[in-house]
């Protein structure tokens, strides 16, 4: 998997993408990244990439041709790609569109600023707009890197066990179940014994029911859609009586 940024930050992105679990991918060749200046792309002796609002208004609207350019230059690898804009208009992005992203071998990251980006780009060379929810930010960096860390998750080799990222919630549908580590005592709350038992099997029960009353409790909307076995149906109907199984 390659990303490619393009943005007039790049030290925000290369910060992003050198540490972490993105760094580590990118320095194990496991992800690809390369940051682009548009600003290297702009003409004329102030290398602007930013310019008034045909028909007025307040701000500023990033220049076309920079963009147009810089997207032009980038490295195109075989395999298939897709040019995201990030954008507040977009398509929100969510669990669904990252496992759909790590279909392409390459995503290239356009980075909005100011009132945004000349429509004509989005028009001629984006495939797709994705917002990271129903609020404005500053500048495309931040959702690009929220984008970017969700997709890499997903690609395998990228995490240390294979398939730690299919407890996250969200990946069966439900919010995962709480964790705890050492202390066993913390400010008077003790880690619930059935962890400490060694009793696996307990320990999946514990955490499936603890998962399904996490979701029924903040996102009982998920529970619609996600896959739910006898077992799992058994368990809600126990916890909406209140009458679900002790940990002990
Ligand atoms: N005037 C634009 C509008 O109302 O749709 C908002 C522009 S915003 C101040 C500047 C840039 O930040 C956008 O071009 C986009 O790249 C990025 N951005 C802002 N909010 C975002 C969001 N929720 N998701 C993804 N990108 C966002």
């Amino acid at each position: 998997m390659r990303f490619d940024v393009l943005t007039i930050f790049p030290d925000m992105v290369n910060a992003h993408l050198s540490e972490g679990m993105l760094g580590r991918a990118v320095a194990r060749g496991i992800i690809e990244a390369a940051v682009h200046n548009i600003r290297d792309f702009a003409r004329g002796a102030h290398k602007t990439t930013d310019d008034r609002p045909f028909g007025g208004g307040d701000g500023m609207v990033m220049k076309p041709g920079p963009i147009h350019r810089a997207l032009a230059a980038v490295e195109r690898p075989a395999g298939p790609g897709q040019a995201i804009l990030l954008s507040p208009q977009g398509e929100t992005f969510n669990r669904t569109v990252a496992w759909e992203l790590t279909r392409y071998d390459q995503l290239i990251f356009v980075c909005g600023r100011y009132e945004g980006i000349d429509e004509r780009i989005r028009i001629a060379d984006i495939d797709r707009e994705l917002s990271i929810g129903d609020y404005v930010l500053s500048g495309g960096e931040v959702a690009a890197m929220a984008v970017m860390e969700a997709v890499a998750r997903l690609v395998p080799g990228v995490l240390g066990g294979e398939r730690s990222h299919l407890e996250d919630s969200f990946e069966e549908g439900l919010l995962e179940y709480p964790q705890y580590t050492r202390p066993r005592i913390f400010q008077g709350a003790a880690v619930p014994a059935v962890l400490l038992s060694g009793d696996h099997e307990k320990i999946r029960r514990w955490r499936r029911a603890e998962s399904l009353k996490r979701t029924l409790e903040r996102r009982p909307e998920l529970l619609e859609s996600a896959g739910l076995t006898p077992e799992d149906e058994r368990i809600l109907a126990d916890l909406k009586k209140g009458t679900v199984e002790g940990e002990s």
